[in-house]
């Protein structure tokens, strides 16, 4: 969180008493929108622990999501090297976007939160029971089928690895063994997440 030495930093003067925000999700990493705050806008934020900006067209403070119930809830709140800019990170509630979108940037989903978005589907796919599903049928049959088919992915990604000069199929290969073993994980009720925290605590990065 934002500590109170580092708030006392920023130079209201300099920055004309707006500071720019950049509202990223705690979870997929996606930028989603950017605004403005002033001193009590940030207070408010970081009293209520919801994203307050100062609207510029409104020229008022704005609780984002006060009429589309769509809110940021703030997990963190960083400030960049000279404190004239915020990044607040944030689980955010419904689509951000008031183009119904999640990110006002409208971007593609990055390689980051592509994860986050697959597990999603994962989610869905694993609630709606549906026949047609090749996703769905696998949940339903249960984790002894799914870690069964995670082993096959395993022996022909090493096959396809003995082949040389054939990266295609290795490549195939590799993204059946990673979709088996994200819906074994999901059955067994484990993130990604999990694994990506597990692995950064064992390199040193
Ligand atoms: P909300 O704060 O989500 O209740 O939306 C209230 C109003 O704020 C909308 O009608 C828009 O005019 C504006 N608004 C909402 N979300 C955004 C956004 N992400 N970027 C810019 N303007 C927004
Ligand atoms: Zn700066
Ligand atoms: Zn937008
Ligand atoms: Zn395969």
């Amino acid at each position: 969180m934002l500590n109170k030495l580092q708030l006392s930093t920023i130079d209201w003067k300099k920055i004309k008493g707006l500071i720019p925000v950049i509202i990223q999700s705690h979870a997929s990493g996606e930028v989603l929108m950017h605004g403005y705050m002033n001193k009590l806008a940030l207070k408010t934020t970081i009293q209520k622990k919801i994203v307050t900006f100062f609207s510029r067209t409104k020229q008022r403070l704005w609780t984002k999501g006060e009429t589309s119930g769509n809110f940021l809830k703030v997990i963190d709140i960083f400030s960049d090297c000279d404190n004239d800019t915020l990044l607040i990170k944030v689980f955010p509630i419904g689509k951000t976007c008031h183009f119904l979108k999640n990110s006002c940037f409208n971007l593609q989903i990055t390689d980051n939160s592509f994860l986050f978005y697959f597990e999603k589907m994962l989610e869905e796919k694993k609630k709606s029971n549906s026949i047609n599903s090749y996703t769905s049928n696998l949940f339903s049959k249960g984790v002894k089928r799914i870690a069964q088919k995670v082993g096959e992915e395993a022996v022909e990604v090493i096959l396809a690895a003995m082949v040389k000069n054939n990266n295609k199929e290795l490549i195939d290969e590799t993204t059946d063994l990673f979709y088996h073993l994200l819906v074994l994980l999901h059955s067994k009720n484990i993130s990604f997440r999990e694994i990506i925290c597990n692995l950064k605590k064992r390199s040193c990065i």
